[in-house]
């Protein structure tokens, strides 16, 4: 299996695949120091791109050094992600096509006001790289947010009449 680092139309570089990957095939594990949430947090505080890998409930994060880090977001991917013994594995979940770019769902949380909008092309893409428990969270916390805030009342604009 080849795997390379190119640009790409999803966003900055991609990860593309030289060979045909079968589906079921492990493609890359995503390696990298495992850094405490808190450590984590302190080192990226100011930082807008990270490369973080939630390990298990999140506690521990993997700080991603590796080529699975330049893999795309898209909403339809060709691979996902699995955890096995504390370790992040991608695996095809399509036969992969040589030079094809090498996606998964990166189902997003804990990302604070980004809004983490999805530039991925796909005809299925939900606009966002969040999961769809996030998703659904921020919803709820949005309308929550709305009905504790008090009611700005939108002006109606008055029409403008054009005179000849
Ligand atoms: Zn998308």
């Amino acid at each position: 299996m080849g795997l390379i680092i190119r640009s790409s139309a999803i966003h900055a570089a991609g990860c593309y695949t030289t060979t045909a990957i079968r589906k079921g095939d492990r493609v890359a594990e995503y390696t990298g120091r495992r850094l405490s949430k808190a450590e984590a947090d302190a080192r990226y505080e100011d930082s807008p791109i990270t490369y973080l890998f939630g390990l298990g409930d999140g506690a521990i994060v993997i700080d991603g050094h590796c080529t699975a880090m330049f893999i795309n977001h898209s909403c339809n991917a060709n691979c996902e992600t699995s955890e096995v013994d504390d370790r992040i594995w991608i695996t095809a979940i399509k036969n992969i096509s040589p030079g094809d770019e090498i996606t998964y769902d990166y189902c997003l949380y804990d990302g604070g006001d980004d809004k983490a909008i999805c530039n991925c092309g796909a005809k299925t893409c939900c606009g966002s790289m969040y999961s769809k428990e996030e998703i659904k969270r921020r919803k709820d916390a949005a309308r929550k947010a709305l009905i504790k805030k008090p009611g700005k009342r939108k002006t109606d604009k008055k029409k403008k009449t054009l005179r000849a």
